[in-house]
């Protein structure tokens, strides 16, 4: 069975480690892969790192494209008692993983989009990036892939890489919105 992990919410400065690469494609791998695709559907987030769960290890799970299942969220509500069960309820997942991932070529052409990420809750910033990425990854059973991205895609990718390099999103804005932020986070957090 799959476990909703606990995030790590800045200003906690494991954020700022480099995740280790992985060497070894087995179960232990696989388990927290499905743990942090639970995670970050619980969560309502489109992207995760492995140190935003408390693991330095180079791995990305995102999905971009799902919806919440209202109607599994309703009947399941209304069939007992449920507390602390790990269920989340969405639809038409489409889960993505990518193991060891290394961004090999970027556009000069930059886009700039609102940004948020789930170890600042709330806070939201517009971060410039590359418009389109080209990504070399492992796949779960250790399979080298390359993929070109844009759009949704290659922005959050990127900002997902970042977490693997100890940066944030917020390192990638002003010193004036970024000291905003994690005023706030400093606030939340107390
Ligand atoms: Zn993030």
């Amino acid at each position: 069975m799959s476990k909703i992990l606990p995030l790590v919410i800045s200003p906690d400065p494991l954020l700022k480690e480099i995740s280790l690469p992985v060497e070894k494609f087995d179960n232990e791998l696989k388990t927290l892969v499905d743990d942090m695709f639970l995670t970050m559907y619980a969560n309502d987030g489109i992207g995760l790192a492995g140190v935003q769960v408390g693991v330095l290890k180079r791995v990305l799970v995102m999905d971009l494209d799902y919806e919440e299942d209202e109607q599994e969220k309703f009947k399941h509500s209304h069939a007992g008692n449920h507390h602390n069960c790990h269920h989340v309820f969405v639809k038409n997942t489409n889960p993505l993983c990518f193991i060891n991932p290394q961004i090999i070529d970027s556009s000069d052409d930059k886009t700039e989009f609102k940004e948020g990420c789930l170890s600042f809750p709330q806070a939201r910033a517009e971060v410039i990036r590359p418009m389109k990425v080209k990504v070399k990854y492992f796949d779960l059973t250790g399979k080298e892939k390359l993929e070109e991205m844009e759009g949704l895609m290659a922005i959050c990718i990127q900002h997902e890489i970042d977490h693997l390099n100890g940066i944030t999103f917020v390192d990638r804005i002003s010193k004036l919105k970024r000291e905003m932020i994690l005023r706030k986070m400093k606030k939340l957090n107390r």
